[in-house]
């Protein structure tokens, strides 16, 4: 995923705790294989060559995080919208950067728009985006799926407490030996601005993800272009945000809002946020002032007992 994966566990052997080391990295990899947007042999990419073509068969966990996208596309009505993938290739961000025309980009907003552009058959397992030059991107969801996933696998492994780090998006369950939550650290948005962490989430469930506008931009003649597109415009989401961090009690949720919040901006992102039952957020401006919805950070869902009970 070109991306720092670190898994955290708590085993009752080291050879407990290696082989289910293994099968979550395992699970890393055939996720990857399922929905990197870099890799030609993706599932993903096979889907998009086939746009406007024949339906494509998918594995399972492929229809499962295309209809959780296209969820997190409801809620925040289209702000998170995995089909601006071809005005992402546009940008070439962060490998090839380039500011578009904005007759191109108003060439591919079509491509975009249409809420149904995926058609999802959940029960042949079939997929297919309705219009040649259509392409899906899920770098705003997949990283958290993911976590959820690899947690899924760890406790199958009798794992009975963890963390799953997939660079900004992260998953909980069950706590340090001792019994006392894990800590997790919110990053603060930029290099050099403040010191130590944002927040320090006690977790024992649940999930944080951040999205923000430091991670992946380019500059050009003083303007800072990053990678988390207005699916309206197919300019970069300018809000004012730095970052937005959500908390859920999925990976796959909390990875979309964030995404979907950033483009919505406070005011609007907030309100959604405090719509959401288990949802809360905060949002760092780019003047370094903090706003987050009322229950911030939820320390309630935040501590809870590991799902399938713990297994000493
Ligand atoms: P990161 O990849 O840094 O964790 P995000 O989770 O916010 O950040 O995802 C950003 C990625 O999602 C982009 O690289 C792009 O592939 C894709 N993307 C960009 N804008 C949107 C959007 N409005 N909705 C859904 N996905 C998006
Ligand atoms: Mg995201």
């Amino acid at each position: 995923m070109g991306t720092t994966i670190t898994l955290t566990v708590v085993a009752t052997s080291e050879t407990v705790a290696n082989t289910a080391l293994n099968a979550g990295f395992a699970t890393v990899a055939e996720m990857e294989r399922l929905f990197s947007s870099y890799r030609q042999d993706s599932v993903l990419a096979q889907v998009n060559r086939a746009a406007g073509g024949e339906p494509v068969s998918v594995p399972g966990d492929f229809v499962t995080l295309a209809l959780l996208a296209r969820k997190a596309t409801e809620v925040s009505e289209g702000a998170f919208n995995p089909l601006v993938g071809p005005a992402v290739r546009l940008w070439g961000i962060p490998e090839n950067p380039r500011v578009p025309d904005e007759a191109e980009l108003t060439a591919l907003r079509p491509l975009v728009s249409d809420p149904q552009g995926l058609a999802i058959d959940e029960f042949s397992h079939r997929v297919r985006l309705r219009e040649p030059g259509m392409a899906l991107g899920y770098g705003g969801i997949a990283k958290g799926f993911t976590a959820d996933k690899v947690t899924e696998v760890l406790q199958g492994h009798g794992i009975a407490g963890g963390i799953v780090a997939i660079a900004g998006d992260i998953r909980v369950f069950g706590t340090h030996p001792d019994g006392t939550p894990w800590r997790v650290g919110v990053r603060p948005p930029r290099e050099g601005e403040g010191s130590g962490p944002l927040a320090t989430l006690e977790m024992t469930g649940g999930a944080v993800s951040t999205s923000g506008d430091y991670e992946r931009f380019f500059e050009l003649d003083g303007v800072r272009y990053h990678h988390i597109l207005d699916p309206r415009t197919l300019w970069p989401a300018k809000a004012g945000t730095v970052s937005v961090t959500v908390t859920a009690h999925s990976g796959a949720l909390a990875d979309a809002l964030a995404t979907a919040l950033f483009v919505m901006g406070p005011v609007e992102g907030l309100a959604l946020a405090e719509r959401m039952p288990r949802v809360e957020a905060l949002f760092v401006d780019t003047t370094g002032t903090q706003s987050a919805t009322s229950g911030w950070p939820g320390t309630e869902f935040l501590r809870e007992p590991p799902a399938n009970g713990l297994r000493d």
